[in-house]
């Protein structure tokens, strides 16, 4: 009778769900699987801490709509992946999780790496589950990939036991067979779009916002679609950037406090209210705004504060029928609205502030005037990954995205470390589907010291990803050598070392010299420049560009103090 190895059963379970990419760090008990993996034509990642593992494998799933696999240990390697795991939760994306336990014979003794692995995965799952026995895998490999991409995406833990990974099953009761179609759409009540329509034609005021459930959704054809005929002024959120692009004539970022702050009716996207967009409250927004929230997941309706039409539905079918009413009445926001004029004046405004802010080329560099030139030389179709506090935040407005899922951030969760994971797995994605586009990591330096050593994982796959660190000497900001020194020169270093402050310019680029390449290091734009655009004919490897700007860079002065504005 023709048996098959367990390892063999996952692996080729999960390549007939379609997955495509596996990123893990191996050791006892899932070495063997991840050779199984190889062999059944998945692709393998192996990469140095299992966090930054998990954060590829999702942001695969964000970038291809197929959940990455994220394969470790039991135990600590586990433990180190939940980070991770909450990381996708928080951001509403498809992620696989798969790790080797202790064998059953070893549980409650004390086994090695012994731990409550699937309690400890299901505050961060849609389903977490150990598959019983060997024959039952592929069902629940199966049911892992649905819940990670059905409804609202997130994530699926599977354990697997020593034992479970050491034993085999007859060829005959293994089912790979059992798929299912892609996840169905859910149309809109007619009666809720007939609101909606009745809502914004009347609005004096009205706004767009595109969140990244939009780009999760692809309705980047239907949104450009609807937003150019509709002459409609919209915002997006960090990561809802290019799903239209930041380029397009009705993009209102440069007004977006004031967008937010006066719009009377808002058609949200794929967006929640959380901190991101400040709750959708007063002051930042009109207390009476009505708000067109449309959503595929019910519970999220009315989070925060009332819509006044809240629709659960996919956002295309949603947007389609919209637009078919709004084109029905030629219906168009005209340029000589008072609206679009204000919108214009405070867009007008910002972008005078911040030319001016980056205009000023004299080492020690601002923010502003390093993004002003790094925007001026990066492709338009660069997948743009960032992390940092003023790296990702002055990054955001002046790095555009003309295309949608082009911008990998910290997130929902506001989570550090995962810049490295990110623009691997987007540099995977795009090695395979959209070569030669680039891929640019941009790390404030705390940010990139969370997951730095994955610069050997770009190295060991060749992948041609451009990182600019963003080098300011401390975590929101450090100081200059002569006031370091000075301040630690007496007194326990422990005491008197700031929290925030790091290794006065440490030269990351240097990293790149322990794989026999170079690096670059910039204080001045020219530099910045001549490395950036060197950098971006590379093929085949990293780069670190390291840039040493003011370590008192801020800012530019902010209306709202957005983590204490309100009293809720
Ligand atoms: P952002 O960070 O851009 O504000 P969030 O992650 O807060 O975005 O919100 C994304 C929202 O999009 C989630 O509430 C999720 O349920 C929703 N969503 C995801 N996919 C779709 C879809 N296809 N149609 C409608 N809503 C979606
Ligand atoms: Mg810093």
């Amino acid at each position: 009778m023709a048996t098959l190895d367990v390892n063999t059963i996952i692996a080729r379970s999960l390549k007939a769900q379609g997955i495509e990419y596996v990123f893990g760090i191996i050791g006892i008990p899932v070495i063997e699987l991840s050779m199984a993996m190889q062999a059944a034509g998945l692709k393998y990642i192996g990469m140095r801490n299992e966090q930054a593992a998990c954060y590829a494998a999702q942001a695969v799933g964000y970038l291809t709509g197929k959940p990455g696999v994220c394969l470790c240990v039991s135990g600590p390697g586990l433990l180190h992946v939940t980070g991770g795991m909450a990381n996708a939760q928080m951001n509403c994306w498809p992620l696989v999780v798969i790790a080797g336990a202790t064998s059953e014979d070893h549980e409650g003794i004390g086994g090695f790496q012994e731990y409550l692995q699937v309690e400890a995965s299901r505050p961060y799952c849609k389903y977490a589950v150990r598959p019983p026995n060997a024959s039952l895998i592929p069902l629940h490999i199966e049911k892992a990939v649905r819940y990670a991409t059905y409804g609202r995406p997130g994530v699926s833990y599977l354990d697997f036991p020593a034992n479970l990974l050491q034993a085999s099953a007859p060829e005959s009761k293994i089912n790979f067979e059992l798929t299912h179609p892609p996840p169905p759409l859910t149309y809109p009540d007619p009666e809720c779009v007939r609101e909606a329509f009745k809502l914004l034609t009347h609005a004096q005021r009205p706004l767009i916002i595109i969140g990244k459930g939009a780009a999760y959704a692809h309705s980047e054809n239907i949104l450009r679609h609807m937003i150019e005929n509709t002459n409609l002024p919209f915002l997006a959120t960090p990561m809802g950037k290019g799903v239209v692009s930041d380029k397009a004539k009705q993009c209102v970022a440069s007004a977006r406090t004031a967008a937010l702050q006066k719009a009377d009716v808002i058609l949200l996207l794929g967006a929640r209210l959380n901190w991101i967009l400040h709750f959708g409250r007063a002051p930042r927004f009109s207390a009476d705004v009505k708000i067109i929230q449309v959503d595929l997941c019910p519970e999220e309706l009315h989070n925060s504060v009332r819509s006044a039409v809240a629709v659960q539905a996919d956002i295309n079918p949603f947007v389609e029928h919209l637009f078919e009413q709004l084109n029905a009445v030629n219906f168009n926001f005209s340029d000589n609205s008072d609206w679009w004029k204000l919108l214009k004046e405070q867009c007008y405004k910002n972008k005078t502030t911040i030319r001016s802010m980056a205009m000023t080329t004299s080492p020690p560099l601002n923010y502003y005037t390093v993004f002003h030139h790094v925007q001026e030389i990066i492709p338009d179709d660069a997948i743009i990954v960032s992390e940092g506090a003023n790296t990702m935040d002055i990054g955001r407005s002046m790095l555009l995205n003309t295309l949608p899922r082009h911008r990998l951030d910290a997130g929902t969760f506001g989570t550090m470390g995962v810049g490295p994971g990110f623009a691997i797995a987007a540099a995977l994605v795009c090695r395979d589907r959209y070569p030669g586009k680039r891929v640019i990591c941009v790390e404030g330096d705390s940010a990139f010291g969370f997951s730095g050593m994955e610069l050997e994982t770009m190295v060991r796959y060749k992948l041609p990803i451009t990182i600019l660190i963003v080098n300011n000497s401390g975590i929101y900001g450090g100081f200059e050598k002569d006031t370091f020194d000075a301040i630690r020169s007496d007194g326990d270093l422990t005491q008197v070392t700031p929290p925030s402050a790091l290794t006065v310019e440490t030269r990351y680029e240097r990293m790149m010299e322990m794989f026999g390449m170079k690096g670059y290091f910039a204080r001045e734009i020219p530099q910045l420049q001549d490395a950036l655009k060197e950098a971006l004919t590379l093929k085949d490897r990293p780069v670190i560009i390291n840039v040493a700007i003011n370590p008192s860079a801020d800012r530019k002065p902010q209306a709202f103090n957005w983590l204490t504005e309100s009293k809720l």
